[in-house]
This record gives structure tokens, sequence and C-alpha cells, in this order.
């Protein structure tokens, strides 16, 4: 009774951050912190990852029995045809979906004994993801697209938009703080996207064809910004079909039918 209480507690609390105590944030950071004692190593590893879809009767084999380390601090990029699995593999590593078999352990944290709120907080706090479409809410302007993460996180107002501000100045669209996406090329949405990305300080940034629709040269100054954040420390995993995005890595992982090659 009390337990449920509790949790629906916390999910009131991921729509309506700012109205957690103190107290109730606290605890949920020690869940994390609790799975985390066990193995005090920062990266990410798969363990027999494997994601199999059903569609009625037809299941298909998205993932099979996928093992990789990608340790603190890396830029990973992962290539392989259409289908391989590239976008499952990510969704999977960013705790956006739940393996059929398989682990994904994060700075230790097996993320399959996580509890719905604890990959919440995963996810606000420790990932950013940057998409192909962008996916920018185009009501909102770029000030106030980067700012909503830092909203659900319990950022207070004024904080958050001199956040927003600074991080969009960092991907140089500073003069373009109150531009809709609509009035935007497609570089700097992602650029908006990347700073979204950004706003609540993430660990890692995962990025799923990021440079996939967008011209070659916005596509150079979208790999400078991760290059640039991959030097101040941040963990990069990036998606591409670009042989020349690729070679920007740290390392190259080729993935075909679901499977990561050696
Ligand atoms: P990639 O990103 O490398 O193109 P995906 O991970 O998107 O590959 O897809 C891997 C396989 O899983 C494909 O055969 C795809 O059709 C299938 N797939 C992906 N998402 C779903 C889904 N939500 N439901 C059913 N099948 C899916
Ligand atoms: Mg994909």
């Amino acid at each position: 009774m009390k337990v449920r209480y509790i949790s629906r507690l916390y999910k009131f609390c991921d729509i309506f951050p700012f109205f957690s105590s103190e107290s109730l944030l606290i605890s949920r950071r020690h869940e994390l912190y609790k799975l985390s004692e066990r193995n005090i190593i920062r990266m990410i590893r798969t363990e027999n990852l494997t994601k199999v879809y059903r569609l009625g009767a037809v299941e298909v084999q998205a993932l099979r029995d996928v093992n990789l380390e990608i340790k603190d601090g890396e830029f990973i990029a992962i290539i392989g045809p259409s289908g391989s699995g590239k976008s499952t593999l990510l969704n999977l590593i960013g705790c956006l979906d739940k393996p059929t078999r398989g682990a994904v352990f994060i700075d230790g944290i097996n993320t399959g004994e996580l509890s719905e709120n604890g990959l919440a907080e995963i996810r606000r706090e420790k990932i950013g993801f940057i998409f192909q479409q962008f996916n920018l809410i185009h009501t909102l302007n770029a000030l106030e697209n980067v700012a909503l993460p830092m909203f659900f996180a319990g950022v207070r107002h004024e904080i958050r938009m001199r956040r927003a501000e600074e991080l969009l100045a960092k991907v140089g669209l500073g003069d373009r703080i109150y531009h809709k996406p609509s009035e935007l090329s497609g570089g700097e949405q992602q650029r908006i996207a990347i700073a979204r990305a950004l706003s609540n300080d993430p660990e890692i940034i995962i990025g799923d064809e990021p440079t996939g629709n967008i011209d070659t040269a916005a596509g150079k100054v979208i790999m400078d910004i991760l290059e640039g954040l991959n030097h101040e420390g941040k963990t990069i995993i990036v998606v591409t079909h670009d042989a020349e995005i690729a070679a920007r890595a740290d390392r190259i992982k080729r993935m075909r039918d679901g499977k990561v090659l050696d």
C-alpha cells in the first residue's frame, strides 16, 4: 500500500518535478546509488543483448546476443546497413526500450533492475539523445526547446533560461534563440537538438544518424560539435551511414543482421 503510494508520487514527480520534496529526490537518487555500489565502473556494457519484435504472428530478431563495451569518454561510431539493428541497439542503451533478453549496464548499474522511475532518472540525468529528424517541438522557440528537459528536471525558470541561452551560444546559435524550428535550417535545428541533449549535463550523448537529414557542410559542423563535447569528456555514440563521419570516431563498430561484428 505504502509502496504503491510512493511509486505513484514518483510518477507524478516525473511530470511535475517542481512538486517533489527534497526527501523524495534523495530517496530517488538512492536507488541508483545503491545499485551502482556493487560495481563502480563508469561505462556502458551490454551482455547478450537480444531484442525480438513481435508483430502479430511475425517475429523480427532485431538484435542477437550483442556484447559491447563502451568506455567512459570514448567516441564510438556504429555503422551497418539499414535494418541491421542500429537504432534498436541505441534505444536499448539509452533506456528508451527494454530488451527481450540480456542486459544493459550503465556505470555498473544493471538497468534491467531499475523501476520505471529509476529508468526515467537515468534517461534524464545521464543520457542526451539526438535523432535524425531532430524531434524539436515546433510551437516552441529554440530557447524553450532547450529549456524543456530542465523544466522536467525541476530546474528553476531563471536558471533554466540562462543555461538554455548559454547552451545555444555554445552550439553557435546565440543569435537565433527566439527562432522557431521552422525558421531555421536543418543543420541549425540539429544544433538546437544538441543543446537540448546537453541541458541536464549528461555523461553520454547518443546520436541516431544525427547528420542523416542535413547537407555535408552542416553535418561537418555537427560532428565538430560532437568532437568538442568528446574532448570535454562526454561519451559519444553515433550511428551513421557516412564513412567519412564514422572515420572521426575513436572506434568503429559494424553491425549486420542484429549482430555487432568483431
Ligand atoms: P537500423 O537502425 O539498423 O536500420 P532497426 O534497429 O531500426 O535497424 O531495425 C532492426 C530490425 O527490426 C528491422 O528488421 C526492423 O524492421 C525491425 N524493427 C525495428 N523496430 C521495430 C518495431 N518497433 N516493431 C517491429 N519491428 C521493428
Ligand atoms: Mg535506424
